[in-house]
């Protein structure tokens, strides 16, 4: 398989990351989005995770923004101005608060929560009330002087407010830590302007903002109208902001503007009920964000929690399922639809798009492979098409493994259908099974279904099928369920009885075991073992089709390219709504866990029985959860022998250590 070593992997990330935050911190001009960046970001913490010893200092894990520009005074902070430790679900938020619970034993904690706006970070500085100075984050230790442009920004107070209670601010160092914004409303009508004019249009509203503070002509941050809203009040003496909810009621009363909607809260439910809240609400916000800022509300136990690397231990930042993730694509699978054509489907490492977990995307065709230029090992970008569909939108080409050979359709149809030919006609984009016309494939397909091995319909053979498909009755798998006995009874081949006996036949299967409907489903390399392996494993077709490639691979029996098949059909939207129209029409496989009295037992038949068929023996040695294989090998319990027996499967067996039965003592093992 074509893949990087993990080392290599980390290398590779460690720089590319560096190169886009350089883009996106220094020249406010990113390059990928926010949630590629984070993806990207978050398999590199994994990686460091499990390799502490591969962190070196450059890795942007260890950094907190990036080198500052040059034109403006450097400051120093008057204390570090930290970034957020992401946590992306529920189970995150409360694998943070076991680790605070471990770092600070017997302590509860009261949860403060805001929402987190996208934005420039920014320090203000208030000496006895007055605005004296204002600070980016920069580096975390040293930030840059940008008090000339803040001034203009209509919402930054010059002189702090006075309310009761509050006057203690008025006096000495204060200092107010926030966020640099542009409201959607100014960017939209900026971006009218700039369209008005000619000009080009600005990306969004954040790199817009950033961009603004950090150029040198104060004119035009006032004509920008940018927004300020605080998150933080900074003292000399820190016992006097006791509260991080306190510090927002001095901040309101200080003049400045800061978000109402924060909140305390007592339990991890209820923040995730406020994160739940502001999942749908943000959008109608007239700021953006980027999730939201949980932390412990007590300000004296926040600073017991100390700092862990660049974050504190006392906060997270809570992102919300990203439209967009990063991940590798492990092979792609051709699938061949009920119509012959032919569709690749890129079959990649599990990742969380949207909230859903997504595993395999359909490429569609060979242009569309051509296009996106994908090959096997490399990290892709996956979105939700229609917030539904999985789509693979690009090729991080950066991190393309050295061996990756792009993809030849063409080859790629012949090695995995040897037996198939396939053309492309006209204009059509996509290749298709020669000879084969959609009804070929449809009969063989509901011939398969209806066959004794699957489904087993009475009177359901070639030739009713052929009449049935032919006379546009049977498009699908499925509508066979669909069919009335006036229908068929127009058909030559049908009179009462015959038509009324094959609709009941039908009917009467509309309940099959889920071992005998998987294996009529005709997924290719899915033989009955197969089938009763996957029945057994996963018991119900949802859980079938939502398997990831590595559950399938840890069935016994089951390697990479009946995985990979399974998953190949799976994602075939054809598929997909043939499985619904079976539901529709009440076909309802069924699963009960079998007695198990051969349970982890493998008989092999050589010879002719006398009382039973091949067939029935092995029916019936799997009906009680023994496996019935073709060959003795390492794992085979028994070889049942009828009449004489072969040297060479005698040897094996022996070999084996596999116990040599008659037919007697068979049936007395069925019985049992
Ligand atoms: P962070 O996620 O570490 O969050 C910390 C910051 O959140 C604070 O410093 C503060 O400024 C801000 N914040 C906003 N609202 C707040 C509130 N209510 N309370 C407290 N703090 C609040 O952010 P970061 O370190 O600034 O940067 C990481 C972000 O930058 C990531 O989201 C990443 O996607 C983005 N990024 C993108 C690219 C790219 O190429 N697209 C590159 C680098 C970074």
């Amino acid at each position: 398989m074509t893949q990087s070593q993990p080392k290599t992997r980390l290398t590779e990330l460690r720089e590319l990351i560096n190169s886009y935050s350089y883009q996106y911190h220094v020249h406010d001009s990113p390059t990928v989005s926010d949630a590629v960046y984070d993806s990207l970001f978050s398999e590199l913490k994994h990686l460091e995770a499990a390799h502490p010893e591969w962190v070196t200092p450059d890795s942007p894990t260890q950094r907190v923004g990036n080198e500052l520009l040059g034109g403006f005074q450097k400051v120093q902070h008057s204390s570090r101005m930290l970034s957020l430790n992401d946590v992306f679900d529920r189970a995150e938020v409360e694998a943070w608060v076991v680790r605070m619970n471990k770092a600070l034993p017997g302590r509860t904690h009261e949860f403060f929560a805001d929402i987190k706006m996208d934005g420039l970070a920014c320090a203000l500085v208030y000496q006895d009330g007055v605005f004296t100075q204002a600070i980016t984050r920069g580096d975390s230790f040293i930030g840059e002087d940008v008090t000339a442009n803040v001034r203009t920004i209509k919402n930054v107070p010059l002189r702090l407010r006075t309310e009761a209670g509050y006057t203690q601010f008025l006096q000495g160092r204060t200092e107010i830590r926030g966020e640099i914004v542009m409201l959607k409303r100014d960017f939209e009508s900026l971006n009218e302007r700039q369209r008005a004019a000619g000009k080009p249009v600005f990306a969004n509203p954040r790199n817009l903002a950033a961009g603004t503070i950090r150029q040198l002509n104060p004119q035009l941050v006032a004509e920008r109208k940018l927004h300020f809203r605080a998150y933080d009040l900074l003292r000399d003496e820190p016992n006097e902001v006791p509260t991080n909810m306190f510090a927002y009621q001095a901040i309101s009363a200080l003049g400045l503007t800061r978000n109402p909607q924060a909140s305390v809260f007592t339990t991890v439910n209820e923040v995730m009920q406020f994160v739940d809240e502001w999942d749908q609400k943000r959008h109608a916000l007239d700021f953006n964000t980027d999730g939201l800022v949980i932390k412990v509300n007590d300000r004296a136990q926040f600073r017991a929690l100390g700092i862990v690397g660049k974050q504190p231990r006392a906060a997270v930042a809570y992102k919300y399922a990203a439209e967009q993730a990063t991940t590798i694509v492990r092979d792609i699978v051709i699938s061949i639809g009920r119509t012959g054509a032919a569709t690749p489907v890129a079959v990649f490492d599990p990742v969380v798009v949207a909230g859903t977990t997504v595993q395999h995307a359909s490429l569609h065709n060979a242009d569309e492979i051509a296009r996106l230029d994908v090959r096997r090992g490399d990290t892709v970008v996956v979105f939700k098409a229609g917030d539904i569909i999985p789509q693979v939108e690009s090729v991080v080409t950066e991190l393309r493994p050295k061996t990756a050979e792009p993809i030849d359709y063409t080859t790629l149809l012949a090695e995995q259908y040897p037996e198939l030919q396939f053309e492309r006609q006209g204009e059509d984009v996509v290749y298709r099974v020669v000879g084969a016309s959609s009804e070929l494939i449809l009969k063989r397909s509901v011939e398969y279904f209806a066959s004794k091995a699957a489904l087993d319909i009475d009177t359901l053979g070639e030739k009713n099928v052929a009449a049935l498909v032919e006379a546009g009755l049977v498009k699908d798998l499925a509508d066979i369920y669909t069919l009335q006995v006036e229908d068929i009874l127009k058909l030559d081949r049908f009179a009462a009885i015959s038509a009324k006996k094959l609709i009941d036949a039908i009917a009467e299967k509309k309940h099959p075991t889920l071992e005998k409907f998987i294996l009529g489903l005709g997924i290719r390399h899915v033989g009955t073992q197969t089938a009763i392996d996957l029945a057994n494993q996963f018991q119900s077709i949802e859980a079938l089709a939502k398997a990831t490639i590595d559950e399938l691979e840890a069935v016994e029996g089951i390697g990479v390219v009946v995985a990979e098949s399974i998953i190949a059909w799976f994602a075939d939207p054809d598929n997909e709504a043939l499985l619904q129209k079976f539901k529709a029409l009440g076909v309802e496989p069924s699963f009960e866990q079998k007695k198990g009295a051969l349970r982890g037992q493998a008989f092999v038949i050589t010879g002719t029985l006398e009382t039973l068929s091949r067939d029935e023996a092995a029916d019936r040695i799997r009906a009680l959860g023994g496996t019935f294989q073709t060959a003795v090998a390492k794992d085979t319990t028994y070889l049942v022998v009828g009449g004489k027996v072969g040297a060479s499967k005698l040897k094996k067996a022996q070999a084996y250590g596999t116990e040599i039965i008659d037919e007697a003592k068979l049936r007395e093992l069925l019985i049992s």
